[in-house]
Parts: C-alpha cells; sequence; structure tokens
C-alpha cells in the first residue's frame, strides 16, 4: 500500500506551490455530499481531508449539500450528515451551504454562457443525443440545434424556465467540441425541464442544472480554491475548467482527484444497504455491523481512531483496498489508554466461597487503568457469592489449563487466591455453580509472596452486580467466501449477531450512559448502545475485542 501512494502529500504539493505563486491567498476546500443516504466511512475521508487541509493551512472548509437532483435528497439525509460531520469534528464554521441556494446564479450564467455563443437549447429526443455523441473511438455529429441563434436560444431558455414545455422536451447544451476525444466534452447536456418538488427552493424551478455544471459554479462561488473529488472526476475536469472559464471567474477553483477509500469485506453500497434495512436483516441504517458514520458511533467508533487511521492510509491516485482489520487497530490502540477496566461476566456461573463470612461485603481499591494512573481508581464489592465465566470453569481440564476446576488454585484478579474444592451441575450436566475457599492471606496489594498461582480470573458480586445484555458482533458478510454472491447478492453472515442476553456487569456500570465505553477486562471494549439501552435494561455492544492478526506495518 506505502509504495502506490504518490505522497501522502501530492495534494499538500499542488497547495504549496500555488501559495508560492500566488494564486491563493487563503485555502477553502469543501465537502459536497449529495443528500440522498447516509455518510460512511468513505465518505469521512472525504471529510477528514479537506477540513484537514483548510485546517493545515489556516483557511476554510464549507460543507455544502449537493441537492441539484431533488428526486432522491431528503431533509432526513441533511440531519443526519450535520451530525456526522460534527461528530468527525470538522468544523464548517458558522453556516451550512446548499448548491440550491445558486439556483438564481447559475441561471444567470447559463444565460451569459447563451449570450456567448457558448450554450444552446437542443430539442434532440435522449434517445438521439445518444445517437449523436458517438463512441469512445468514433466522434459525434452536430445537433441541427446547433446553430440557433443567440436570440432564439434566449428566448427557448426563458421558456423552458417558465414551465412552457414538457419534461425532457429540450435541454440546454454547452457548445464546445462534437469531436473531442474526451466525451464529456461532447456538448454536454447543462440544465434539462423537469418538474420536480425540490425540498428547498419547491416549485419555483422546473428546470435543473447538471452536476457538471452547477458543481463548478457552486465551488466558485463559495470562493473554494481547491475542489477535491474522487478519481472518477478526472476525465470531468477539462469540463470543470471550461465552466469556470467561460464564466469568467476571476479566481478559478482547481479540481484535483484523489483514489476512493476502499475497506476490504465491508458494504458501502446504498442500494444494498438499503435493502438489509428493508428486509429487517439488520435494524436501521445505523446497525452496529454497517460502516455507515453513524452505525461506528454507535458502535463505539471514536473520531479519533478514525483520523489516525486516515492519516495512516493517506492519499493516493491510485485505487487499493485497506484491511478493514487496520481500522480496528487503531481504535483498540484508542481506546486502551482512555477507557477504564471494568468487570462484566459474560456467561455466568455461580462462584460460592465456602469460608468468606455470609453477610460480608468488602470493598476492594481497583486501578481504572493500569497503564494510565490519571486515571484513578474505583470501589468494587466483593462478597461470598461471585459470578464468572462458565468458561474458567472446567471438570476435566486439558494439559495447560490454568484457570479453575477441582483441586485448582487460582486469583480472582484484584483480590484474593481460591481454591476449588467442589461443583453442582443441573440435570442436563451444565455447571451451575462452584465452590471454593479463600485464602484471607493473599489480598491483592497486601505483598503476599507465599506462593504463586498461574491462572487469574475476572468476577462480579452477586448481589451487587447488574444484569445486562450483550451483543457480539462479526462482519456482516461472509469473509471467506467474499462480499458477493455470483448473482450479486450478498453473502451474509449467519453469526453476524450474537445476543448474550443474561450478562452481570459490575455495579460502577449501572449508571452508564449512552455511548460510554468501556473495556470490558479479558473480554474486549465494548459500549452502551445508543438506541435499545434503558436505566432498567442495559444493553452493551461489543466494539472490538482485545486482540486481532493485524500487524501493523513499520
Ligand atoms: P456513495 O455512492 O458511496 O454513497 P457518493 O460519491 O455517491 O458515494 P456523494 O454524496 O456524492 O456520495 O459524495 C460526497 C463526497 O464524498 C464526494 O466528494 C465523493 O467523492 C466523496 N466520497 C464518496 N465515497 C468516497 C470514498 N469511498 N472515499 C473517499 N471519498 C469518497
Ligand atoms: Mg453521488
Amino acid at each position: 500500500m506505502m509504495e502506490e501512494t504518490i505522497s501522502k502529500n501530492f495534494i499538500e504539493q499542488i497547495i504549496d506551490k500555488d501559495i508560492a505563486e500566488g494564486k491563493c491567498a487563503k485555502v477553502v476546500t469543501r465537502f459536497p455530499p449529495e443528500p440522498n443516504g447516509y455518510l460512511h466511512i468513505g465518505h469521512a475521508k472525504s471529510i477528514l481531508l479537506n477540513y484537514g487541509l483548510a485546517k493545515k493551512y489556516n483557511g476554510k472548509f464549507n460543507l455544502r449539500f449537493d441537492d441539484t437532483n431533488p428526486t432522491k435528497e431528503k431533509t432526513e439525509f441533511v440531519h443526519s450528515i450535520l451530525e456526522d460531520v460534527e461528530w468527525l469534528g470538522a468544523d464548517y464554521g458558522d453556516e451550512y451551504f446548499y448548491a440550491s441556494d445558486y439556483f438564481d446564479q447559475m441561471y444567470e450564467y447559463a444565460v451569459k454562457l447563451i449570450k456567448k455563443g457558448k450554450a444552446y437549447v437542443c430539442d434532440l429526443t435522449p434517445e438521439e443525443i445518444r445517437e449523436y455523441r458517438g463512441t469512445l473511438t468514433e466522434p459525434g455529429k452536430n445537433s441541427p440545434y446547433r446553430e440557433r441563434s443567440v436570440e432564439e436560444n434566449l428566448s427557448l431558455f426563458e421558456a423552458m424556465k417558465n414551465g412552457e414545455f414538457p419534461d425532457g422536451s429540450k435541454v440546454l447544451r454547452a457548445k464546445i467540441d462534437m469531436a473531442s476525444g474526451n466525451i464529456n466534452m461532447r456538448d454536454p447536456i447543462i440544465y434539462r425541464i423537469a418538474r420536480m418538488h425540490h425540498h428547498n427552493t419547491g416549485d419555483k424551478w422546473c428546470i435543473y442544472p447538471m452536476y457538471d455544471f452547477a458543481h463548478p459554479i457552486e465551488d466558485a462561488l463559495e470562493g473554494v480554491t481547491h475542489s477535491i473529488c474522487t478519481l472518477e472526476f478526472e476525465d470531468h475536469r477539462p469540463l470543470y475548467d471550461w465552466v469556470v472559464q467561460e464564466c469568467e471567474f476571476e479566481n478559478p477553483p482547481k479540481q484535483i482527484e484523489f483514489a476512493k477509500l476502499y475497506l476490504t469485506n465491508v458494504i458501502t453500497g446504498k442500494r444494498y444497504i438499503k435493502k438489509l434495512v428493508e428486509e429487517g436483516i439488520v435494524d436501521g441504517w445505523d446497525d452496529p455491523r454497517l460502516v455507515s458514520l453513524s452505525a461506528l458511533k454507535r458502535r463505539g467508533f471514536t473520531p479519533s481512531a478514525i483520523k489516525t487511521f486516515m492519516e495512516q492510509v493517506g492519499v493516493s491516485k491510485s485505487q487499493s483496498s485497506v484491511d478493514y482489520a487496520m481500522l480496528e487497530h487503531f481504535l483498540r490502540d484508542d481506546l486502551k489508554m482512555t477507557r477504564p477496566r471494568m468487570y462484566a461476566v459474560t456467561d455466568p456461573i455461580k462462584l460460592i466461597i465456602t469460608n468468606y463470612p455470609e453477610d460480608q461485603v468488602e470493598y476492594l481499591t481497583v486501578t481504572n487503568n493500569m497503564e494510565n494512573p490519571d486515571m484513578g481508581t474505583r470501589q468494587m464489592p466483593f462478597s461470598r457469592e461471585l459470578y464468572i465465566e462458565r468458561d474458567d470453569f472446567m471438570i476435566e481440564p486439558p494439559k495447560k489449563y490454568f484457570r479453575l476446576y477441582p483441586g485448582n488454585e487460582v486469583r480472582l484478579m484484584n483480590a484474593y487466591f481460591v481454591k476449588c474444592h467442589d461443583y453442582k451441575t443441573d440435570e442436563a450436566g451444565n455447571v451451575i455453580e462452584v465452590y471454593c475457599t479463600y485464602d484471607p492471606e493473599t489480598k491483592s496489594g497486601s505483598g503476599f509472596t507465599g506462593r504463586k498461582v498461574k491462572g487469574t480470573i475476572h468476577w462480579v458480586s452477586a448481589a451487587q452486580a447488574v444484569e445486562a445484555e450483550v451483543r457480539l458482533y462479526e462482519n456482516i458478510v461472509d469473509e471467506e467466501k467474499g462480499v458477493y454472491n455470483e448473482d450479486g447478492s450478498l453473502n451474509l453472515n449467519p453469526n453476524s449477531l450474537t445476543v448474550l442476553p443474561r450478562c452481570y456487569v459490575e455495579p460502577a456500570l449501572k449508571d452508564a450512559k449512552p455511548l460510554d465505553s468501556f473495556q470490558f477486562v479479558r473480554n474486549g471494549y465494548f459500549n452502551v448502545d445508543s438506541k435499545d439501552s434503558t436505566e432498567d435494561h442495559l444493553v452493551f455492544n461489543r466494539i472490538v475485542s482485545l486482540k486481532s492478526s493485524y500487524k501493523p506495518k513499520k
């Protein structure tokens, strides 16, 4: 991956040069989402890149909704996008923009082009336009309407605006070059007639500008200096440049392309996610198994981990995929030092300390994060009846099993040594209780050195523990088989969600708020689900496990 990166700073090099040549007094960038869906991890790359550049150069970062295509746009998406951009910490200043704010100006620029003889109204049908366009190997041919007079074009365009023609019956086209080697330059359509209700402008317009005409104008009007977009727009750059030049902007913006971020084994396509939502396979766009930003937020990913990840991936001109495990690696790195390490038992069995006084409760001091002493300590109750993990006890252990089994002694984390002398099973033979004795001499922190044990297990005090639901996640698609089946459908992983309905967590977690996150010792990182958790029924999501196979490159 590293070799393919032209330079982490290839965009910065362009900007440095522009500044040195006096072409750019203040750097202005923008993120221009179309409000037709939720943002995903790929968009985060664009947001952080554009915001990061503006910040680095002491410039300005604009957020602009590209709402030139009203049929697909919804206000719901505007809200979620605002939330996601803010969550990532990309400060867009006091206001955000809409492409539709500029519809009047765009209309005026179209008129200007007509007056310059650079645009004409064309009556060809969509099929004819396609036919006349030519192919990659053959030039196109001129429309019979190409030589209409300026006056005729002006009055026809005005009539288009006034609703005098049916939808799709005419278009306004830029007059460039039907023989151009670049198909985008063969008299592209810049306005179409479509009676669509717009979320912002209502029914004011029945003509709408095309993206390739609208976007450069939006950039120029906002004073954007560097219009950074993804590679699929590379072939559109000549048209971008043509528009800003013919509209005679004084300080025209410059389009720069970079490669999209692709993560392995994830789904970002709106079409697929929509289907998963509609079929009830996931519980919304923010289902923790998805990679929309709202899903990652709900799952417990942090903006800082996403940022570090993006910095490490870098900016490049060549397409490549990044391992999802790399994102998790930086997440773990972030959570490791910043989250308290709590005790939670996800598959509980009881442990009874037969020689511990019946009604005694002892409060033990536990360090919140051994690697970060600034995080302080907390008190945790300890008593005669505890819960431990089912797999921390075995009746007949295999070799090298150092946890509890009849006759063996282990440390209860932060507490005492306990030695197992008996256990009880239910009718089906499942262990339900384990009986131990403890040695009061062995209290953690007492400096006891008499003997050592090989196993340490965690626990919670049964009477004070809080019952909770815990959800474990795996990738929504089956990584072994690949994301898509041959017919294009998704290869779903049947084990992507495991619900552990009856877990016990230490009492300090009782007041945890939605999205608060923690390490659960030995089990991973978890957060409080923001949708389903309530005071009476705590729900935790596993963010990531503690370990991964991912090896960061030096
Ligand atoms: P999708 O179809 O995946 O939802 P899109 O390109 O249709 O993405 P837009 O709202 O048009 O979504 O995108 C807004 C900005 O985000 C664009 O500048 C686009 O280039 C950028 N972007 C989209 N996907 C990625 C990605 N995977 N990596 C980097 N930037 C991206
Ligand atoms: Mg798009």
